[in-house]
């Protein structure tokens, strides 16, 4: 493998001075990533969970060229385009009942940051200075950028920044499993509720992953806890924001994780597979209520941001188009196969070193006792031609939707093989 570092290119999450090796990849075809050496992997991570109808799919990238030969961006201050127009549409549309308004940014972090200034501001136009915190839970991660950081409760991603951040608002992250009994429910729930009624007037928002904690452990939760939720936020006067930027789009196995609850956030953020991987872009959608108390005769009330390439053509042709694929092929039903060969394969598997095992929809985790039992695995992998890069003591993977059977096998046999 020739050494790929050079000096100029700055990479993330990564002390650069010990970073001795990237794999440049020269072309990449559905799940599979072709390297600069001629070897090919099967990507089991989608790129940060994003292509998941895989590589240079034949309908996006017709859609893309059709679009950047029509018009490949206009700011929209002023002006607007077809595509953003769609987008809208059909985001409103299918998001859950009653989030009809789109704000597009350029990443996740960014969507989440328009959706804490839309909450605060939500209550500052009503003369509400006092609800201007946001609750989040132990264990989240809701982007890089700073108030993402703040709201975040992972120390990995905020280390060098905990002197400055004051407000942090957090509850412990929920500690029972997705089909946990109500009794184990409850004990998280109460700390909700002792939490907002103590803190309620200072409260603008509750803001959490919707049913996997992804970056925080993989933590998966139930949906009940999202119910419950749902009614305590309501009662107390709170926002409720889902950041749906890595469960959005089939990922638990539904269109939304708020789906499997069956409830309606007052704001949702949308992004990864949203534009399907091929360009970044993300959606913060909100209801009547919310977008209302911005209405006004003067412009003090009116949200003031705009990021420079916000309802970009290119990416909302290209999400228009990802759509369209994702409900005429009906992926729901090839992320119910996926989540099945996961199950098969992995569940009830038993080692000394595995603390526990996770499977939801086109997401499946191996927890270990102690991360420094994964050390090395990324290149065991890539020996066996898979890519999978463990994050803290997870092995993982959030593969594209597309796997065949005989590819879902190949990633989880890797994955065990690791053991044995
Ligand atoms: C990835 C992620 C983000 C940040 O998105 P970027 O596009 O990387 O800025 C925010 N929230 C969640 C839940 C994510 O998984």
């Amino acid at each position: 493998m020739p050494n790929l570092i050079n000096q100029h290119l700055w990479f993330p999450y990564t002390q650069m001075q010990k970073l001795d090796k990237v794999y440049e990849v020269k072309s990449a075809q559905g799940a599979h990533l072709k390297l600069s050496d001629e070897r090919e992997l099967l990507d089991g991570i989608s790129s940060w969970w994003s292509v998941v109808y895989g590589y240079n799919h034949p309908k996006i990238t017709s859609a893309l060229i059709e679009q950047l030969q029509q018009v490949s961006h206009v700011m929209l201050g002023g002006l607007s385009n077809e595509p953003a127009r769609k987008f809208a549409d059909l985001l409103a549309k299918i998001t859950p009942e009653g989030l009809n308004h789109v704000f597009f940014s350029d990443s996740g972090s960014v969507g989440v940051e328009v959706a804490l200034k839309i909450a605060i501001q939500y209550f500052s136009n009503q003369k509400q200075f006092d609800k201007k915190r946001i609750l989040s839970l132990e264990g989240s991660y809701h982007g890089d950028t700073f108030k993402a950081m703040e709201v975040g409760g992972d120390s990995d991603f905020q280390q060098a920044f905990s002197h400055i951040f004051s407000d942090k608002l957090h509850l412990p992250k929920p500690k029972h499993a997705f089909d946990a009994d109500n009794d184990s429910i409850q004990k998280d729930i109460d700390l909700l509720e002792q939490m907002l009624k103590a803190k309620n007037h200072e409260i603008a928002a509750f803001i959490v992953e919707p049913l996997v904690q992804c970056v925080g452990n993989f933590n998966i939760y139930s949906p009940k806890y999202l119910q419950a939720a749902r009614k305590l936020c309501d009662e107390y006067n709170v926002l409720l924001i889902f950041d749906e930027v890595a469960t959005g789009f089939g990922r638990t196995g539904k269109l939304f994780a708020a789906s499997h609850a069956g409830i309606s956030p007052d704001i949702i953020i949308l992004g990864k597979a949203l534009t399907a991987g091929y360009l970044g872009h993300a959606a913060t959608v909100v209801s009547d209520k919310v977008y209302e108390a911005f209405l006004d005769e003067t412009y003090e009330k009116a949200f003031m941001h705009g990021p420079t390439y916000m309802g970009n053509a290119l990416a909302c042709a290209v999400g228009l188009k990802a759509y369209e694929i994702f409900e005429q092929e009906n992926y729901l039903e090839k992320i119910s196969k996926i989540e099945v060969g996961f199950r098969e394969k992995l569940l009830g598997f038993q080692h000394k070193k595995v603390k526990e095992i996770r499977v939801l929809g086109a997401i499946a985790v191996i927890e270990v006792w102690d991360e420094s039992d994964l050390l090395g695995f990324q290149e065991f992998g890539i020996e066996r031609g898979v890519w999978l890069r463990p994050f803290g003591p997870n092995l993982y993977t959030m593969p594209a939707y597309i796997l065949e059977q005989a590819e879902i096998n190949k990633i989880t046999e890797t994955m065990l093989a690791w053991f044995k």
